[in-house]
């Protein structure tokens, strides 16, 4: 009889694919099932901070994303085009990337730990025993079952877990741009245009749109608005002329996202009454989806992924199940903290204020979950 423990997972998003490989190097066999056809992520950029950068560097591939991302030198936000703030956060690691690039390093390490991945591959549940059921009939057995199969979860809705739901009265459609610093140096000479930019405007309608430079080619831009604004929203094309009217000195880069098909996205906090049923573990947007205002919610699945494969590793596997409600109790508020900072931020419309990222703000930001004594006070 071979010791080896065996965990089967559903969905490669960041979530998944950070727990698969983490697993994996602790010595598990690995199965990750993506219901779709090819491992890729579709999304355009993304803000780091440590938290998830701990976690990168724990599983072996800081260099690289080092290489193909950026630290901006400020966040800055303005208010109507007027600077309202510019934060160099001292002390906080943070780095801004892609999502496809993110997706591609995370893809390759868990290959190279010996994951086996199978794309085209549907869960349709999973039971409290340690079964995944996939489209097709198949039911896979395993010491550890992870739901990490994002914000409409099967794992999670097979199992009958209870949870609720808030959507933003706001909604945001991204890109990923050619960066054309040139140009916008041409129209702003003044501006740092390798800084974060949250450009928010609210009167006479709320337009924002967040720039961010995710290296030193492509440029990340969000753009926000409520999802009652007919225009505002409109996609795959967005308006341009509406949203020149109110960000003129963004043109070049407005321009070059009319040339890719947007989809505005409305964005969601989900409580659930439980992580964990039996031998079943959620993580990630099927958990905690949250609002992005503090660009977390990638982060906190990093991180819970992660803090999940050393506390799966390190119980005995027939105390499994207790061990992840010890998991869910230690690591649950931490996150639930941060979606209710960025829930709140995202119903007041709070960041258009600037100095966001002080105080309390940074708890999950600083948070190692790669320290084995994080926990110390909180036992
Ligand atoms: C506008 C916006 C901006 C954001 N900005 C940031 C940011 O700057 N920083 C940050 O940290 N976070 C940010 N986030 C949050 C972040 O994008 C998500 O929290 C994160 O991507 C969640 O990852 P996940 O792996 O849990 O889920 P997902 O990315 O949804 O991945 C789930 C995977 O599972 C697959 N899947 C789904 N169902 C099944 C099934 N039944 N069977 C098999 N596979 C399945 C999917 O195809 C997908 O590959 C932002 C979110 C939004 C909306």
């Amino acid at each position: 009889m071979s010791s080896t423990r065996h965990a089967e997972i559903a969905g490669a998003g960041f979530a998944g694919l950070t727990v698969a490989t983490a697993l994996a190097q602790r010595g598990w066999s690995v199965r990750l099932h993506e219901k779709g056809t090819e491992l890729r992520e579709q999304g355009a950029g993304i803000v780091l901070f440590g938290n998830s950068l701990k976690v990168l560097e724990s599983l072996g591939v800081i260099d690289e994303i080092n290489e193909g991302s950026m630290t901006p030198p400020f966040y800055e936000t303005r208010m109507q085009n007027v600077i309202v703030s510019d934060e160099d956060m001292p002390g906080v690691w943070w780095r801004t990337l892609t999502r496809p690039f993110l997706h591609k390093v995370l893809s390759e390490a868990a290959r190279h730990a010996g994951v086996e991945i199978a794309t085209g591959s549907e869960v349709i549940g999973a039971t409290e025993s340690g079964t995944l059921r996939v489209r097709g009939g198949e039911e896979l057995e395993a010491d550890l079952v992870v739901g990490a199969d994002g914000v409409a979860s099967a794992v999670r809705d097979s199992l009958g877990i209870r949870y609720d739901r808030w959507n933003a009265k706001d909604g945001i459609t991204r890109f990923l741009v050619p960066r054309r610093k040139e140009d916008l140096q041409r129209i702003e000479p003044d501006t740092e245009w390798d800084n974060v930019i949250d450009f928010w405007n609210l009167e006479p309608r709320v337009l924002r749109v967040l720039y961010t430079p995710a290296n030193a080619r492509e440029l990340y831009i969000a753009l926000m608005a409520p999802s009652d604004d007919k225009e505002g929203s409109a996609t795959p094309t967005i308006n341009l002329d509406v949203w020149t009217s109110i960000h003129p000195q963004l043109r070049p880069v407005l321009e070059e996202a009319t040339k890719i098909d947007g989809k505005y996205f409305r964005y969601q906090t989900n409580r659930l009454e439980q992580w964990t049923k039996g031998r079943v573990a959620l993580i990630g947007d099927a958990a905690h989806a949250m609002a992005p205002a503090l660009a977390q919610g990638g982060g906190c699945a990093m991180m819970n992924a992660f803090t999940l494969a050393t506390a799966a590793t390190a119980a005995d596997p027939a105390d499994l199940p207790d061990a992840l409600v010890e998991w869910e109790r230690l690591e649950r508020p931490f996150t639930e903290r941060c979606q209710d900072r960025s829930q709140e931020y995202a119903s007041t419309r709070g960041m258009s204020q600037g100095g966001q990222f002080v105080g309390d703000n940074l708890e999950t930001a600083l948070y190692d979950p790669t320290d084995p004594n994080r926990h110390l006070a909180q036992v």
